[in-house]
């Protein structure tokens, strides 16, 4: 049975847009994987807890796929894509052309040596939870019970995050005219 996945995607580095729309072009070519809604571009305040992204703001959205990719070797993937656009292994807490997370595989718990699913911060981020919010506020997470709505609305997250206007059009043709499933 495939997997209902969201991916998140990150980048404050460079030119973020076309970093952002090739690395949402390549998770919408994976193989065994349909892609079912990606967010609008988010406009966000780096946050510096265990990192130091640097100064620039991210642009961050999430990516909704159907997948049968376990979640291991979608991770591998997932670096996989880092890598190839640039992202710097030497420095992975600095300033990233891409960051991308695995946000929720379907309503798996996952606790493994560097695989943590849902991911552990997510719902302390605003950045994360409006995109979400935006492409299926009815997700409930699955330890803490609550939809993305309830985690949005109660968020004590600080950090600036607005809607990128005016948003780019996709020069990969990977962004669904409408961002959502229910809509297509
Ligand atoms: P980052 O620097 O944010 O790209 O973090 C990457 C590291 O987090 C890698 O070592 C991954 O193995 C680990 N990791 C743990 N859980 C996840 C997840 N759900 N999604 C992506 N990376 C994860």
């Amino acid at each position: 049975m495939p997997e209902t996945v969201f991916i998140g995607f990150g980048s404050n580095v460079g030119d973020r847009v076309d970093y952002c729309d090739r690395a949402v072009t390549l998770l919408s070519l994976l193989p065994h994987s349909r892609l079912l809604g990606v967010s609008l571009l988010y406009e966000t305040e780096p946050v510096r807890d265990q990192t130091d992204p640097g100064e620039g703001w991210f642009l961050n959205g999430v990516v909704q796929l159907e997948t049968d990719i376990t979640a291991r070797s979608l991770l591998t993937t997932l670096q996989e894509i880092e890598r190839s656009l640039g992202r710097d292994d030497d420095d992975r807490s600095g300033p990233r052309t891409i960051d991308l997370d695995i946000l929720f595989y379907g309503e798996q718990v996952i606790k493994e040596p560097g695989l943590t699913v849902p991911h552990p911060r997510l719902h302390q981020r605003r950045f994360v939870l409006m995109p979400m919010n935006e492409l299926d506020p009815l997700w409930v997470h699955p330890t803490l019970k609550q939809s993305m709505a309830e985690l949005l609305k109660h968020t004590k997250d600080q950090f600036h995050v607005q809607l990128l206007f005016p948003q780019p059009s996709t020069k990969y043709g990977s962004r669904p005219a409408c961002s959502s499933p229910s809509g297509s």
